[in-house]
């Protein structure tokens, strides 16, 4: 299709607007179907605003949006990603249904209007959500890229930016009433402001009158002498702070101030001062002021046409505020809003925007385990094979009660017709590796080759050393496949998957690299989950193969997070341990104590037991805390355990090298092992019976667990030592956070504690989600965990969960989102998730 030819305009503003909007109107149908087909759409849009910009039958209200119009088209072409064309082409279609709105004749649609006639017309809704923010009035390039630093693209990116926290600047006290000692805020103008420098000219220091007609009051601010333009004479500002007496001599109060804010405008000062008023995350070049000026002109502007994402009956079901509302007063709340709740985050609105969030994420789960669910998969796995059966014959051990279980719920899915695509939830010395070794013999047992992916070489080292005998007992060949290997082992190795002579393959991302193929991989296991994240799942996936994934993880993720990152997976939980384990006791260690910690250790090398010394390794920092390590065995060797064999272990030792001192540690040839986190996960010695962690409070909670997991594999009481530097009493000093950051020590100190007080990791997991909340949890980000612009899933536990079940029922109903009242919820879902997750069979 061509579009006309621009020969004589039409006679009037409609006429005109109907035949520009058809061939865009065109393309945008039936998602965006014929984009391709409409030609020199760009030209086309360009000289029919141009020419009729020139008209006298154009109200001049809407020349702005006319250009904007324009600018949508400017570049428009093929070649530009499909995603841009279409939203493009959508917001194109939102301004065309404003300029309709604009003429005098007709009257504004409602809601339900607009929605029947863009289905009517089978054209897009139109949606004003995914207008990008630089057609928006006031905002253009240069404050665009600002905004991109904020996260914020679209309307609906800016609308759900929710401020952080809200000001009550409702009450203003008049300056006439400040009495020393008062905590408040005033409103005023800046009278004077005089920048001095004191003699030595080292302080500069900023004095400032403000008055209004009450009265008057002085502020001092020091060395901040770029605020002597910002606070400019004549401006109206906004101070909080504590009020104390002024100078000697001064009549005026003066202000400790601890927030300032220029307000502005009178017209605008409304939204800044005598209200409850948000307060936004800044960043360089763009102020809370200004998104509180952004927000207020978008919902001035487009408030009405949002249109809700969620079922009217779900929204009844779960008594949620309709969107316009929430969007409204999580911005600008009401004067009557609850403080308490605001300040937590818990008003209607917020839980309203949070379900939401919450359920578009599990709806896109939800449809991401069906899409996963309805292929069948092209193995076929043999229950009966006799090698399962020999298998348990071999074990040096009965299987616990859990254990059992878990194996059956795996047989169960490896049997069936549907992918298997199952979590085994365990704490550290559960047993996971029998389970997954039982995995891997049904899946050899069947005539498939196996993989078990590990994080570390390490650990897939030891996984190799002690599964190869019964492996290969059973007859079945393996093969292990680390990075540092020679290109020649690798090539041979290779060959050997590729023709199937090796059944399984134990290793570490080797597993995954270029240049490994496999026969007919019908299973992966894949240990330490929280290491992976998501992604080397799906390389898998990516090379062709649909394996079975079996996830291994110790990190005991509470139930609230679980159901986030592993929304789509099956989840077994081995929640006992094998019998005649105790646990393990720990204990908090000043600096003072450390010979007494010594002794505990000390005593338990007599007794012919083995120990850890652990020191932290932070990535930033790698070098020095390397040294720590290497200096502490040297420092343990040649003092206080001369007659111990102390060895050492780090991750920058050669392959062999740390193989070497595993073997000597596991043997029983070193006593006393120090090593930096690479023991971390998995590391399995009996005999070990105690840990000593330097610098324990620089490590998170459920990295300490994990870590001590080390200890307490045996029949035999095992401890955990935990030296914390500074942890007196009364002295608040800082502890250095896991992440690099700093926090107050009482945190630290609370963590440690928790950890001396229960050895569940469940339970320490949910600890250290409250006390750190999910920003920081360990590995949060390593899981490729979604993040939330208002929902938290601390605070949002039960919403999280009622999500859930609602997103999981109405996918039931309808699977596709065919429905026409769920067209917004699949578009929101889509646009949020199809990337990230993956989406494949909705769309
Ligand atoms: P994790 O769950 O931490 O990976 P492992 O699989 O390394 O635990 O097992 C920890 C230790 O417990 C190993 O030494 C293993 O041989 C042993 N083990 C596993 N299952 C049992 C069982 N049912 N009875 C006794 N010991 C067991
Ligand atoms: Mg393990």
């Amino acid at each position: 299709m061509e579009p006309p030819a621009e020969s004589s305009l039409p006679a009037t503003f409609h006429e005109w607007l109907d035949r520009l909007a058809r061939p865009i109107e065109f393309a945008t149908k039936d998602d965006c179907a014929h984009a391709g087909a409409v030609k020199n759409l760009s030209s086309f849009v360009s000289t029919q605003v141009q020419s009729a910009l020139a008209q006298e039958w154009i109200p001049p209200a809407i020349e702005s949006r006319l250009r904007s119009l324009r600018e949508l088209f400017i570049d428009f072409q093929q070649a530009l990603p499909i995603g841009e064309q279409q939203r493009r082409l959508q917001a194109a279609c939102v301004i065309l249904g404003r300029l309709r709105d604009t003429t005098p004749e007709s009257v504004p649609p409602d809601e339900e209007q607009i929605g029947d006639a863009a289905s009517a017309t089978g054209s897009t809704r139109g949606d004003v959500w995914n207008l990008p923010v630089q057609f928006v009035k006031g905002v253009g390039p240069k404050r665009m890229a600002l905004l991109q630093r904020l996260g914020v693209a679209t309307i609906e990116d800016a609308l759900w930016t929710i401020p952080w926290r809200y000001e009550d600047r409702s009450v203003m006290t008049p300056i006439g009433n400040l009495v020393p000692g008062m905590v408040t805020a005033i409103c005023g103008t800046i009278a004077k402001c005089d920048a001095k420098r004191t003699r030595n000219r080292r302080l500069s220091v900023l004095e400032v009158g403000v008055e209004d007609e009450t009265g008057k009051m002085q502020v001092v601010f020091f060395n901040q002498a770029y605020l002597e333009d910002v606070l400019a004479v004549g401006k109206v500002v906004m101070m909080s702070g504590r009020v104390i007496a002024g100078k000697q001599g001064w009549m005026v109060p003066r202000m400790d101030v601890a927030q300032y804010e220029v307000v502005g405008e009178a017209a605008e000062s409304a939204l800044h001062v005598g209200r409850i008023v948000p307060i936004y995350h800044e960043t360089k070049g763009w102020t809370s002021r200004q998104s509180r000026v952004l927000v207020k002109g978008l919902l001035d502007e487009y408030a009405r046409e949002l249109r809700d994402n969620l079922p009217v009956t779900l929204r009844a079901r779960q008594r949620l505020v309709p969107i316009q509302e929430a969007i409204q007063d999580a911005h600008f709340p009401k004067a009557e809003a609850d403080a308490r709740l605001l300040e937590q985050g818990k008003t209607p609105a917020h839980r309203r925007l949070a379900f939401e969030e919450l359920f578009l994420l599990q709806m896109a789960l939800a449809t991401r385990q069906r899409s996963v669910q309805e292929q069948p998969k092209g193995l076929k796995f043999n229950p009966r094979a006799p090698i399962v059966d020999k298998l348990s014959r071999l074990l040096p051990f009965r299987l616990t009660a859990a254990q059992d279980q878990v194996i059956r719920e795996i047989y169960r899915d490896m049997i069936s017709s549907k992918p298997m695509n199952r979590l085994v939830q365990g704490d550290v010395g559960s047993g996971k590796t029998v389970v997954g070794l039982h995995a891997i013999v049904m899946a050899c047992g069947s005539g498939y080759q196996a993989a078990l992916m590990a994080p570390t070489e390490i650990l897939a080292e030891q996984h190799y050393r002690n599964l190869k005998s019964t492996l290969e007992t059973l007859g079945l060949s393996v093969a292990l496949l680390r990075g540092s290997d020679k290109a020649a082992v690798k090539k041979t190795q290779a060959a050997q998957l590729a023709s199937g002579e090796v059944q399984v393959a134990i290793g570490t991302h080797a597993l995954i690299q270029k240049g490994v193929t496999f026969k007919n991989l019908g299973l992966a296991v894949v240990d330490e989950q929280h290491k992976f994240g998501v992604m080397q799942r799906k390389n898998l996936i990516d090379k062709g193969y649909k394996p079975d994934v079996l996830v291994l993880t110790a990190t005991p993720i509470p139930r609230t997070l679980a159901m986030t990152v592993y929304g789509d997976l099956d989840v077994s939980v081995i929640n006992m341990l094998p019998p005649g384990r105790r646990p393990v006791r720990t204990f908090l260690f000043g600096d003072a104590q450390r010979r007494r910690a010594y002794q505990i250790l000390k005593d338990e090398l007599r007794n012919k037991r083995q120990a850890y010394v652990v020191y932290p390794l932070v990535e930033e920092s790698e070098k020095t805390d390397l040294q720590a390590a290497i200096q502490g065995a040297e420092q343990l060797q040649s003092g206080e355990f001369a007659d111990f064999k102390v060895g050492l272990l780090h991750g920058r030792m050669k392959s062999a090298e740390k193989e070497a001192v595993m073997a000597d540690f596991k043997a029983g040839k070193i006593h006393l092992l120090v090593a930096t986190t690479v023991i971390e996960v998995g590391v399995d010695v009996p005999n070990s019976t105690i840990m000593m962690i330097e610098h324990a409070e620089r490590f998170g909670l459920a990295q300490l667990h994990q870590l001590r997991g080390r200890v307490g594999r045996g029949a035999e009481q095992s401890y955990c030592l935990l030296m914390a530097a500074g942890l007196g009493r009364n002295r608040p000093t800082l502890g250095r956070h896991p992440l690099g950051g700093e926090e107050p020590q009482s945190n630290a100190r609370e963590r440690l504690d928790a950890l001396v007080q229960s050895n569940d990791g469940f339970v320490i997991a949910e600890e250290d989600l409250r006390i750190r909340g999910p920003g920081e949890f360990f590995g949060f980000r390593q899981w490729g965990m979604p993040e939330f612009r208002v929902a938290n899933i601390v605070r949002d536990g039960d919403l999280l969960q009622q999500a859930r079940v609602e997103a999981f029922s109405l996918l039931k109903q309808d699977p596709q989102l065919s429905a026409p009242g769920h067209q917004g919820l699949k578009e929101a879902m889509l646009r949020k998730w199809e990337q990230k997750l993956e989406l494949g069979s909705i769309s």
